[in-house]
């Protein structure tokens, strides 16, 4: 339990990320998060290696779950003392306020991820679409590239032998 005691608690009311306030907010985060004992403490992480983690930092160890299996299984996730992760690992600084704002597009600001949950509203011609958790936008690129198709063939059959 050293360590306990001093960290700060990360001021997050769960009750501002029910799923039920809007589509944004994972249900499996919330009902991860509302059966952690210490749950007021809990940031999210980011390792050597770019992996998100949530709980909270005790000496070497870092207590809590990968985030993405916390977002796939939510309150079925199994936290644990963690010493394998690539460090130092950093603090995601104002991670919360950024998930009452944005919900889950503070885990993917680039929306590059896919969740299984509607995010997307398709806007003209389906060209363009909207992120319905946060209003970014993005346009659809059509890239053609040139094809060079190279074959290996028999010599007698073209003639040649
Ligand atoms: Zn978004």
């Amino acid at each position: 339990m050293s360590g306990f005691i001093e960290l700060p608690s990360n001021g997050l009311e769960l009750a501002k990320i029910k799923p039920t306030l809007h589509p944004k907010f994972s249900p499996n985060l919330f009902h991860f998060l509302r059966k952690q004992k210490a749950a007021d403490l809990y940031q999210v992480y980011r390792d050597q290696n770019g992996v998100l983690w949530i709980g909270y930092p005790d000496n070497e160890f870092l207590i809590g779950a990968k985030l993405i299996h916390v977002l796939c299984h939510g309150a079925k996730s199994q936290t644990a003392a963690w010493a394998c992760i690539s460090k130092p690992i950093e603090i995601i600084p104002g991670f919360w306020d950024q998930y009452i704002e944005n919900g889950r597009c503070a885990i993917d600001p680039a929306h590059s991820m896919y969740f299984k949950d509607d995010r997307w509203e398709i806007l003209s011609k389906g060209r363009t679409r909207r992120c319905l958790w946060c209003n970014h936008v993005q346009y659809l690129k059509i890239r053609v590239k040139p094809v060079t198709f190279v074959d290996w063939v028999n010599v007698d059959k073209e003639g040649e032998g």
